[in-house]
């Protein structure tokens, strides 16, 4: 049987040269893996409390909407600085070169909601760590990370852990 990653391909040199680009829209396209991708997405937070789905911009948004229908949670978009029409708070973090933005509406999430986080791929973490702040800055707790791909190497999983997050990945 396919697994999550069977569905998922691997672009050479996509934005930049020496970049190998893992692409999930091949994963995303297929039934099969789409269903298989969500269900394994949620399967460890099963029982727990979860009151808003977070999907990070973009790929987050796909999935976190999925996952969020499923548990019948709301769902949060975070997004890059600009594109939320109503009152934002904003989290900056470093790149490789230069810096990013990202946002969430202020009145997104109550004080004391649980969360979960939901992300395509989890690589320095940088992203992640940021959607995090903006979550814990509006009083809300993340109870879990939920990423497709892990790259290890990159050190993604151990930054999230050092902040004390439970890190699920479906594959490296
Ligand atoms: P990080 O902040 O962990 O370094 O990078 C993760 C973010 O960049 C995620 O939002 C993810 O969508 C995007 N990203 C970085 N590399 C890749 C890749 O190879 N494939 C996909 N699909 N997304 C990537």
């Amino acid at each position: 049987m396919k697994t999550v990653k069977d569905y998922i391909r691997t672009i050479v040199d996509f934005p930049h040269e020496g970049i190998l680009f893992r692409d999930v829209t091949t994963l995303f396209a297929d039934p099969r893996g789409f269903r298989m991708c969500v269900d394994q997405l949620l399967a460890p937070y099963a029982g727990m409390r979860i009151d808003k789905v977070v999907g990070l911009e973009a790929r987050g948004f796909i999935l976190g909407g999925a996952v969020a229908h499923q548990l019948s949670t709301g769902f949060v978009p975070i997004r890059k600085k600009g594109k939320l029409p109503g009152q934002t708070i904003s989290q900056a973090y470093t790149l490789e070169y230069g810096e990013a933005v990202v946002e969430v509406h202020d009145d997104a999430m109550q004080a004391g909601e649980k969360v979960l986080l939901v992300d395509d791929l989890l690589a320095t973490g940088g992203t992640a760590e940021a959607g995090i702040k903006l979550i814990e800055r509006l009083g809300a707790q993340v109870i879990g990370c939920a990423f497709v791909v892990d790259l290890p190497d990159l050190g993604g999983r151990k930054k999230l852990e050092s902040m004390g997050m439970d890190v699920h990945a479906l594959c490296a």
